[in-house]
């Protein structure tokens, strides 16, 4: 029997009360087999892990297609959240997500659930022994986990127009950043690169970028430096040499952490880990491959090195060294699953529990052209705690001074001079004067380009009279006035389908202008 096998199936259909007899002095884990060759590379992954002496206990517990097909929407059931946090530590293969409405993403659900703020994979490439656009890469992403789009607040807001709120906080901000910079502190890497879009989204980009300038300084020994995200991006896909850590928000780093994975060609050997302040995840990049499940075909590395990053987290960095410098003997050595076999490089193509043999017979063995690892002189695992800190020194000055009123109105013709005037008879004895329509954005009254596509969705922004009158931005106004602004639209037949109240932060206004304002 292969020592990958020792992990068999088995394990799966074992009751809790036997997972659980193991000594209690081992760290535990809580373990998921998944779906697909979830089970398989597993299997042989949890070998390596205990013959390389990670000294590990594992509390399995069910994910995936049959928690779902049982009716359970998220994916797990609610009992192993209790396995979860009591573990802390996560080693999940992939699952398969049925096809169909009304489930929801269990990685999403897990990463908000458990705090996991901050999602980090290293890319690297492996040539000459894996094919790579960039032979040399070595690139870490830092992706920012549970805000930004990633909300999932959405709204169908008329018959054309439907919304997905961005949500960017502080201390959002806070964490992730400074994650990174520890991380590339404990990792001995020199450069972190943040990449945002706040040339447009001023407000919510503008402050992971600007929290980011805040920090940096407090890392003089880590050079850093800020890209606007499409040009970031490019340079990365074209000259990733130019990158070391890449700090960036949710969307954008779902993005860009795929396309760094690809360009490496690395993406069957990518492990990722979802760290939080009390849990951490880790797990392998690609997907549950239902096409190769149950053939002893499905290339292990990706959990493998999810596993590595594991070990460095639950501070047993020379085991993880161990590990990951025997996968870079046997991948150098030419031992290859056949998804990396190439007759021109490889000695020996080998399924899934084979290669664990073979990284098993090298775990005291380091790779001769390929770059060693070493783990065991990092200081500490980065850790994270978000400070109190003193920027801003204290809460500011917040002053109500307006209302953006979004309305669904579809007149046969959509002509804002029309609707601006109905607005201004409509709002003459609420006290507050139309300031400014738009439509997705764009000013059309009170003046605009008839070029301007327009669409039902119209926002249309209400200051107080005084201040439409004197053109100053801080006079201030009540909800009750908002509310009796509101109360006659209603009267008068206009559909208000949301509003957002403008704020200003000690004098500065909260809220962006028009484009064309
Ligand atoms: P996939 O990554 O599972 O497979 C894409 C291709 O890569 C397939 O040809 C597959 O055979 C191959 N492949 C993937 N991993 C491999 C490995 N370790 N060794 C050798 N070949 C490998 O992506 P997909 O087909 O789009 O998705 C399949 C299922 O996985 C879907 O249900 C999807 O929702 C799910 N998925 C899960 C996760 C996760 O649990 N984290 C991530 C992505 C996709």
């Amino acid at each position: 029997m292969t020592a990958a096998l020792k992990h068999s199936l088995a394990d799966l259909e074992a009751p809790a009360s036997l997972l659980s007899d193991q000594p209690q002095t081992r760290t535990r884990i809580a373990v998921a087999y998944g779906d697909g060759i979830g089970p398989e590379i597993m299997a042989a992954t949890l070998s390596i892990l205990d013959l390389a002496g990670a000294d590990l206990g594992y509390d399995t517990i069910e994910i995936g297609e049959k928690v779902y097909e049982r009716g359970v929407s998220a994916g797990i059931e609610p009992e192993s959240w209790d396995t979860l946090r009591a573990n802390k530590v996560f080693l999940k293969a992939p699952i398969t997500t049925p096809q169909g409405g009304g489930f929801k993403s269990l990685n999403v659900t897990t990463r908000k659930t458990l705090g996991l703020y901050a999602n980090v994979r290293p890319c690297v490439a492996y040539t000459p022994f894996v094919a790579s656009k960039h032979p040399g890469m070595d690139v870490v992403i830092v992706r920012e986990n549970e805000e930004d789009t990633y909300g999932g607040i959405e709204h169908r807001q008329t018959s054309e127009v439907t919304q997905c709120l961005k949500l960017i906080s502080r201390p959002g901000c806070e964490k992730i950043v400074r994650y990174a910079f520890e991380y590339a502190r404990s990792t001995g890497r020199k450069r972190v690169s943040c990449f945002t879009k706040d040339n447009i989204m001023k407000a919510t980009d503008g402050l992971f970028h600007q929290v980011f300038d805040e920090i940096a300084p407090e890392y003089p020994e880590i050079e850093h430096d800020h890209w606007i995200i499409d040009i970031g991006a490019a340079m990365l896909a074209d000259q990733p040499e130019r990158f070391d850590v890449i700090v960036t928000p949710n969307l954008y780093g779902d993005i860009i952490s795929d396309i760094a994975a690809q360009i490496a060609g690395s993406v069957g050997l990518c492990g990722t880990s979802n760290i939080g302040e009390d849990c951490a995840m880790f797990e392998a990049i690609h997907g549950s491959a239902p096409d190769i499940a149950g053939q002893d075909v499905a290339n292990p590395s990706g959990l493998i090195l999810a596993a590595v990053q594991m070990l460095v987290h639950l501070g047993k960095p020379d085991v993880a060294e161990r590990i990951h410098n025997a996968l870079l003997a046997t991948i150098e050595d030419g031992i290859h699953t056949p998804d990396l076999y190439d007759p021109d490089v490889s000695q020996l193509k080998v399924g899934t529990a084979e290669f664990a043999d073979a990284v098993i017979d090298r775990l005291d063995l380091k790779p001769r052209q390929l770059k060693a690892v070493q783990y065991h002189t990092a200081p500490e695992p980065a850790e994270v705690k978000v400070l109190s800190r003193k920027v801003p020194p204290s809460k500011p000055f917040k002053q109500l001074v307006g209302v953006d009123v979004f309305l669904d109105w579809d007149e046969p013709r959509r002509d804002p001079q029309r609707l601006a005037a109905r607005l201004k008879y409509v709002s003459q004895s609420s006290g507050l004067e139309l300031q400014m329509i738009t439509n997705r954005g764009v000013k059309v009254w009170p003046s605009g380009f008839p070029e301007t596509f327009c669409t039902d969705h119209w926002r249309c922004r209400f200051v107080p009279r005084q201040a439409h009158e004197k053109f100053e931005q801080d006079v201030s106004t009540t909800p009750k006035q908002l509310i009796l602004l509101l109360t006659h639209l209603d009267n008068h037949g206009l559909d208000v389908i949301k509003t957002e109240n403008l704020y200003t932060f000690d004098g500065k206004p909260g809220y962006s202008l028009g484009q064309g304002q």
